[in-house]
């Protein structure tokens, strides 16, 4: 039997014999998480918080959902394993499933343990069909951390990985509230698509195999595509026979309201790129969802690219478990009606607080943007770094029970979708709070 550990026991064990991801290893300071509900979970003393997070976007069905694990359990008796060259029975079956959500024809999927496997396989397909190897990425986007997935990064966690996987070209984001080309116009010109057919020009067409882009930006500030944006950037992929990849690793599977993020703009891309929500992180599973097209180009060529863990029984019979609560519980409907009222509480947040900025959501999937000053629109901390204010509100949300995400000026708001408008409204009476803390310190400095 092995002794029950206490929650310091469990921190400090953690903390001397495991790695943490993105930390300095002495700075982190985990909590001991022990069980968790729908949109709550406990850590090991019995503190509950509200995870307005979905832990890392990905508990899309909220936490330990019984039909999930049921089947999970049910599979364990069946088929825990079976190599990647099988066919299995949940394989067959999730294969249909998602080709009944995915848009246009891509009905075609190459499973992975996660997102960075998802797009290094995508970019992979993509060189292969096109037989040409550049790539145009995003400034303001995260791809995965695996090292190929770390150059389609545009962010600066790319920097530390950097001279990397060569062909990766990036521009500029779609980004209204700080956007290089018509911040200072009354409405969007949409001339970011201008300056990403200027870059293919000088890149040269016939080298570039992919345009991938997030479809609505996650961890790097959630920027919604404006009207016409991905429907221009479809048009200019076909003009130049580029292929267009949306990762959609976060936004995808209904946390924007929709199965799939580009759903919204009816625009149908030639892969898209899926994982945490696709089994809401129950087990680890990520997908490439790729137009017929491109599978019968592979038709009587070898497809030099395989993992162990391809289509593992347990993941994909979580996933289709997922799907049936996604689609029984009506969770996709729900992450509607309740996006429609968080935009509304985030709307308030913005008219009540100097130092929100801007607040930016589609479905459940949402972010405050902080400032120094709303003028200037000084960020609250600066591109690639914290704060004193940041520090503080984080320390005061974990501290009254709200578990987010905070990076470097922003604050997500993207709770599991089975959310109540009462849970929602608990959770913004926090944030309400912390707010005003941020207030009472940008007001001091002036
Ligand atoms: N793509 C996007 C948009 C992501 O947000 C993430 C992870 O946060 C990834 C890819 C990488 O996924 P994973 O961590 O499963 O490799």
């Amino acid at each position: 039997m092995v002794p029950a550990l206490s929650a310091e026991e469990i921190i400090a064990l953690t903390k001397k014999h495991t790695f943490f991801s993105w930390s300095a290893q002495n700075r982190v300071n985990p909590i001991p998480m022990a069980r968790a509900e729908g949109v709550y979970f406990w850590d090991a003393n019995g503190k509950r918080y509200l995870d307005f997070n979905s832990q890392l976007m990905c508990v899309n069905v909220g936490h330990s959902h019984p039909r999930i694990i049921e089947a999970i359990k049910k599979q364990a008796d069946t088929l825990v394993y079976a190599g990647p060259n099988m066919a299995t029975e949940v394989r067959a079956e999730l294969g249909r499933r998602l080709a009944q959500i995915t848009p246009g024809n891509l009905n075609v999927f190459f499973f992975t343990l996660g997102g960075a496997e998802a797009n290094e396989n995508a970019l992979k397909l993509a060189r292969f069909y096109t037989g040409r190897h550049k790539v145009i990425t995003r400034y303001r986007s995260y791809h995965g951390a695996s090292h190929g997935a770390m150059m389609l990064t545009g962010d600066p966690r790319r920097w530390a990985s950097e001279p990397g996987m060569g062909g990766v070209v990036r521009v500029l984001d779609p980004y209204r509230y700080r956007c290089s080309f018509c911040r200072s116009q009354t409405a969007c010109t949409l001339d970011c698509l201008n300056h990403v057919e200027e870059v293919m020009m000088y890149e040269g067409p016939p080298t570039v195999a992919a345009v991938l882009i997030e479809t609505v930006t996650g961890t790097n500030g959630l920027i919604v595509p404006p009207d016409g944006y991905l429907q221009g950037l479809r048009a200019l992929c076909d003009r130049y026979g580029i292929l267009l990849i949306c990762d959609e690793v976060m936004c995808g599977l209904g946390r924007t309201g929709a199965w799939f993020a580009v759903d919204h703009w009816q625009v149908i891309p030639d892969m898209i790129t899926m994982a945490k929500g696709l089994t809401s992180a129950y087990l680890p599973l990520g997908a490439v969802a790729m137009r017929e097209e491109i599978a019968a180009y592979f038709g009587e060529r070898v497809y030099q690219g395989g993992l162990t863990y391809n289509a593992h029984p347990m993941c994909l019979a979580a996933a289709i478990a997922t799907l049936e609560v996604l689609e029984e519980e009506e969770l996709i409907g729900n992450a509607r009606r309740m996006g429609a009222v968080m935009a509304g509480r985030l709307a308030d947040l913005k008219a009540k607080h100097l130092c929100v900025g801007d607040v930016r959501s589609i479905g459940l999937f949402g972010v405050i943007e902080l400032v120094g000053n709303r003028q200037t629109r000084e960020p609250l901390a600066p591109f690639n770094g914290s704060s004193p204010e940041m520090v503080r509100l984080d320390a005061f949300l974990k501290e009254n029970g709200l578990f987010t995400f905070l990076h470097w000026n922003c604050v997500s708001t993207n709770p599991p979708l089975c959310i109540t408008e009462a849970e929602l409204e608990e959770g913004f009476a926090i944030l309400d709070r912390g707010l005003d803390l941020v207030d009472e310190m940008i007001t001091d400095k002036t």
